[in-house]
């Protein structure tokens, strides 16, 4: 297959590269020059502009950082893609734009699928994301050589926007866990149990979760702190959770109260920071957790 990735950084880079291993002719767009030589002396061929690309591929892979830029791409090259083409957007974006988007490509003859991913640049340069899916059946099942290479698993969850819906929901749970796990552990050592035979407790009881079972072991109590996934990234998700609880008209009450520790109570805390670092949220230069 001929296929197009547009937005190059840690995961789409990943992708492509995944792609063009597996023996697939890549062909990839980014503004940023450095990101594009990169993958051009791996193999990959890179195009002049996204309506270059969108002319030339039958699959288009967005991975872009966030809604806005997929909407202003998607209205660039809409004319631009080929009759019955696909375009996966694996952003974390928002469903309101993918229904848009799958609107777009109704009135222009191509399919929009969204299909945000989990795992972070590690699991984009392996191959092992995991992607929740929304939008039409007949294109995803088109799209499923491909996402045989890039994903471990694949979830459909229904149709246009339904990908992003999910994963907006996930990573709501993501942030409320690092708060909430680090708070469980404070209490415990405060009790006098320490985090590591706390947090052994927690994954053999009803409250772990992919946090007490992954993060903490591996980022959060070794202070490794380089999981790949930044404060800045997961700041936007909280956000775009509280977005779609408006947008839904969703009381949040429990989640509003994290989500003011993620946004104004840990700005000590910079964008370029490890995710996990939230655990920090209220220690002002002493590590206690
Ligand atoms: P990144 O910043 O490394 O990559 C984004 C790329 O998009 C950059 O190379 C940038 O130059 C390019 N870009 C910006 N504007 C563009 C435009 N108009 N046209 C074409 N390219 C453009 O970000 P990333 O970490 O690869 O994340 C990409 C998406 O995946 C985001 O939506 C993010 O939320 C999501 N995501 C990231 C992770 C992670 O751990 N990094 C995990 C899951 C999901």
């Amino acid at each position: 297959m001929k296929i197009g990735v547009i937005g190059c950084g840690n995961m789409g880079g990943g992708m492509a590269r995944q792609l063009l291993a597996a023996g697939h002719t890549m062909v990839c767009y980014d503004p940023d020059a450095d990101t594009l030589d990169k993958l051009q002396a791996d193999g990959v061929k890179a195009a002049a502009s996204a309506g270059e690309l969108a002319r030339s591929v039958q699959y288009i892979i967005l991975s872009l950082p966030k809604a806005a830029v997929v909407e202003a791409v998607m209205q660039e090259i809409g004319s631009d893609i080929r009759q019955g083409s696909i375009v996966l957007d694996t952003s974390t974006s928002e469903p309101a734009t993918s229904q848009a988007m799958s609107e777009l490509g109704a009135a222009h003859g191509f399919s929009f699928i969204d299909g945000p991913v989990s795992g972070g640049p590690s699991a984009a340069n392996a191959g092992t994301m995991t992607m929740l899916l929304g939008g039409e059946l007949s294109a995803i099942e088109e799209l499923k050589p491909l996402l045989d290479i890039i994903t471990a698993k694949t979830v459909i969850v229904g149709g246009s926007g339904a990908g992003h819906a999910a994963k907006i929901a996930n990573n709501m749970l993501c942030a409320a866990n690092l708060v909430l796990v680090a708070e469980a552990i404070r209490l415990g050592e405060a009790s006098g149990v320490q985090a590591q035979d706390l947090l052994e407790g927690i994954n053999a009881g009803s409250g772990r979760s992919g946090v007490s079972e992954v993060n903490f072991p591996r980022w959060v109590l070794n202070d490794a702190f380089d999981s790949g996934f930044t404060m800045g990234l997961m700041r936007k998700d909280v956000g775009l959770a509280l977005d779609l609880a408006k947008s839904t008209r969703v009381e949040l009450p429990g989640f509003t109260e994290i989500a003011d520790l993620w946004l104004n109570q840990s700005t000590h805390i910079s964008d370029s920071a490890d995710f996990n670092e939230i655990v920090k949220y209220d220690d002002r230069g002493n590590d206690s957790v």
